[in-house]
């Protein structure tokens, strides 16, 4: 059997959106399984659209996502180059040899003149079609418009009449009248090859075998077999996947949320988590089975199985499968992916100790269980790092009237001021001898104690908070944190 070689083929006219990152992530998996080879060409022959930033940024995000290539324009190759602006003598070349066998033809309409034909069309409720006029200049003439200068595009010469099919791996046989299609456009009267002409020449000349793209390009295949047949080229197969849309049924789009790879990232989903939940888009395991790492989704992807329908984005859904995945990290891979987000947000200093890794090691392991993603560490940190009594609730200032709390929070002030190096083993014994000398119990003893620590009616269980703020406060943050002492103090000193 030939070895499968793919290409994921991304203009760089923006960055790289949900919809393309799917399509590169089956390209890779179908790829990784076959133990074929995936390869990354950039089209940029749009030169108004494309930019070089953008092609950087796809590349970094491509990476981030976890997909690696084995051929592009940073890798290199044998059947480089594997960027369009690079071949365009290749394609000048081809274009000769279609020229010279009359298969294809020089075409002098004007744009304004095209856009006048389409608009009749249309009006008349037909499809727009080109006409064909150019076919039946003289080549003598075609000879002189051009050799004088004359904006001329090429175009391919196809049948009138009949039908073109093709096999997609993903919807069966299509097929297409030729009626509908007209001749269309290999190279622009710029000089510049249209996508429909360079895609095949480059997918041929790169040996591709099989073509994964989105559902969007199935109407461009019947004009790209036709080229195949002009040059005599041997096509791939292909597969269409169906369009990523918003649980409205529309297609996904900013409205719904964040759309390109890079947003995901801010948003601390870890790529790992991305890339588990992409690859259900229109493809589900065997069993059922949702959260997998790379390794098992490429051992299982089968591109036989992928799905016609289209795929829905649940939000929600990658939400949960991101904390799945975070659940599976160790602390230290937890703490190293929130500590940008904890210096972004001015908690963390930019230099890290080892104390400040080992705390917030301790700390991720506490509030990873609250979280969904790691842009929302900073806030739970936050719970930790915060204490500001004068700006408590209105209803906790309430439950401090109570009869209990002023008398078990000042006498937890006065005892913990005596104690060095409090813990929780030490609260616990401290409550237990409030108790005894208030006669408050249960409720009434522990949720002003929380009180005093906290300035919260809610949060974070005490054997676990404390033992934070304790080594917390032994730390330089650029937000200092208060120990237990000093909260119960502060608190305190309010009742009086
Ligand atoms: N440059 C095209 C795109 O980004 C490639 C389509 C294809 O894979 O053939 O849509």
């Amino acid at each position: 059997m030939e070895k499968v070689r793919v290409r994921f083929a991304p203009s760089p006219t923006g960055f790289l959106h949900v919809g393309n990152a799917r399509t590169a992530l089956f390209n890779w998996l179908f790829a990784r399984k076959k133990k074929g080879v995936f390869i990354l060409r950039v089209e940029d022959t749009d030169i108004e659209r494309s930019a070089a930033e953008y092609e950087e940024k796809l590349i970094k995000d491509l990476l981030w996502m976890g997909l690696d290539w084995d051929e592009g324009p940073d890798a290199g190759g044998p059947l480089g180059p594997y960027r369009q602006s690079l071949r365009l003598e290749i394609y000048k070349s081809h274009t000769q040899r279609l020229l010279e066998e009359g298969k294809a033809y020089y075409c002098f309409c004007s744009p304004e003149e095209l856009e006048r034909e389409r608009e009749k069309a249309i009006s008349s409720g037909e499809m727009p079609v080109y006409s064909g006029k150019c076919r039946s200049i003289p080549s003598n003439e075609t000879q002189q418009r051009v050799t004088s200068g004359e904006q001329a595009a090429v175009r391919l010469h196809t049948p009138d009449e009949g039908t073109i099919s093709y096999n997609d791996l993903v919807r069966g046989t299509l097929t297409f009248d030729l009626k509908l299609i007209g001749d269309p456009i290999l190279v622009r009267s710029n000089g510049l090859p249209s996508y429909n002409y360079a895609v095949v020449i480059d997918d041929s000349l790169m040996q591709i075998t099989h073509v994964i793209r989105g559902e969007d390009h199935i109407s461009n295949t019947p004009r790209q077999t036709l080229v195949y047949q002009a040059l005599s080229l041997k096509p791939p197969q292909f597969a269409h996947l169906s369009l990523v849309m918003g649980k409205d049924n529309t297609r996904l789009s900013k409205r719904h949320g964040a759309t390109s790879v890079d947003q995901f990232g801010k948003q601390g989903i870890l790529s790992s988590a991305l890339f588990n939940y992409m690859a259900l888009l229109g493809w589900a395991p065997p069993e059922g089975k949702e959260v997998l790492t790379r390794g098992e989704l490429t051992e299982l992807f089968e591109l036989e199985k992928v799905s016609r329908h289209s795929a829905i984005f649940d939000y929600d859904k990658l939400t949960w499968v991101n904390r799945q995945h975070m659940k599976r990290l160790s602390s230290r891979e937890r703490a190293e992916l929130a500590y940008p987000f904890l210096k972004e947000a001015k908690l963390f200093p930019d230099q890290m100790t080892e104390d400040h890794w080992e705390w917030l090691e301790k700390a991720v392991e506490v509030l990873t269980e609250r979280i969904d993603r790691f842009s929302e560490f900073p806030e739970k940190v936050r719970e930790v790092f915060e204490f500001f009594p004068a700006a408590m609730d209105e209803s906790i200032k309430k439950e401090l009237k109570a009869e209990c709390a002023s008398r078990v929070i000042q006498l937890f002030s006065k005892k913990i001021s005596e104690i060095e190096e409090f813990d929780y083993a030490k609260f616990a014994s401290l409550a237990k001898e409030i108790e005894r000398e208030t006669d408050c119990r249960g409720r009434d003893l522990y949720h002003p104690l929380r009180i005093a620590l906290t300035a919260r009616g809610s949060g974070l269980d005490l054997d676990k908070f404390i033992p934070l703020v304790e080594k917390g406060a032994r730390l330089d943050f650029p937000v200092p944190v208060k120990n237990c002492a000093q909260r119960a103090s502060e608190v305190s000193n309010l009742l009086e």
